[in-house]
């Protein structure tokens, strides 16, 4: 598989970026040199999907050809880049959207990572969960009927079928409620429900054979690895394929994060390169 082919490999890549087609802050070919500047050998870019729902942060299905069009250009052209990549981060909203569905599986990317942002409130309306925890905690009031454990456990219900469906390479931030839900309760990752539910997801990621991915982006910012370093024993138990992207949306933070990361897990065992 090609992201663990790179990760057995080596360090210096970064799999999970944004660009300016949907809510990245540079244009690829700056993100890409930025890469390039610090020694990155693999890169890919992974704008937000197309999707089915209002949002500001993914990108139209007309940006999807000037996209993969943008990617060939820079794979060809003569400037020093690492070895660039096509990807995307699909959003999964429900059975009738996400990674699986035909229209992602029949474009010609390189890789697809599977992630949820959006959470089906008790009306089965999908809102954005990811943002803010000032927004979130206003959803959480008005849309969500104040009722934090359901807006949790509907995330990771999202999570598993979005892993049952497949369809997707990488599984993004797998716990990426976790940064807002903490904010409306500190103990929430202690519950014995909370951590059943991650275990969950590590059987689904395991069957689904997907790599996980550890996001580094808001380690410094937020103080905190998605997942929570607290569950990567977990990982390395279940021997699952693990990949450190930063999720960079600035051509500064193409690296965000990464080698706290790598000191981290190398601390914890997981050993390197990453052969898992
Ligand atoms: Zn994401
Ligand atoms: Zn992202």
């Amino acid at each position: 598989m090609l992201i663990t082919d790179i990760t057995a490999k080596t360090d210096r890549y970064n799999l999970h970026s944004h660009t300016q087609f949907c809510d990245g802050h540079a244009p690829m070919e700056a993100m890409a040199r930025a890469a390039a500047d610090r020694g990155m050998l693999h890169y890919g870019f992974s704008p937000h999907s197309p999707i089915c729902v209002e949002s500001g942060a993914n990108m139209s299905r007309e940006n999807v050809k000037p996209y993969l069009d943008e990617v060939d250009r820079l794979k060809s052209s003569s400037i020093e880049l690492p070895q660039l990549y096509t990807g995307m981060e699909i959003d999964f909203v429900s059975v009738d959207f996400g990674p699986h569905i035909d229209y992602f599986q029949r474009l010609p990317l390189d890789y697809r990572i599977g992630s949820v942002h959006f959470v089906p409130n008790q009306d089965g309306i999908p809102v954005d969960c990811d943002g803010s925890s000032e927004r979130f905690i206003r959803y959480l009031k008005e849309v969500f009927a104040d009722d934090l454990r359901y807006v949790v456990e509907k995330y990771f219900e999202q999570v598993l079928t979005m892993l049952e469906r497949g369809g997707f390479d990488m599984l993004g931030h797998l716990d990426k409620i976790a940064q807002n839900a903490s904010v409306a309760d500190p103990e929430i990752e202690r519950q014995p429900w909370y951590e059943s539910l991650i275990d969950d997801v590590v059987s689904h990621a395991k069957t689904a054979n997907v790599v996980v991915e550890i996001n580094t982006k808001y380690i410094n910012e937020k103080g905190r690895f998605f997942p929570h370093e607290q569950w990567w024993q977990k990982l390395k138990e279940a021997k699952l394929p693990i990949a450190v992207n930063s999720d960079a949306h600035w051509p500064e933070k193409v690296e965000e994060g990464r080698a706290q990361a790598f000191e981290k897990l190398d601390a914890s065992g997981f050993g390197f390169p990453l052969k898992q």
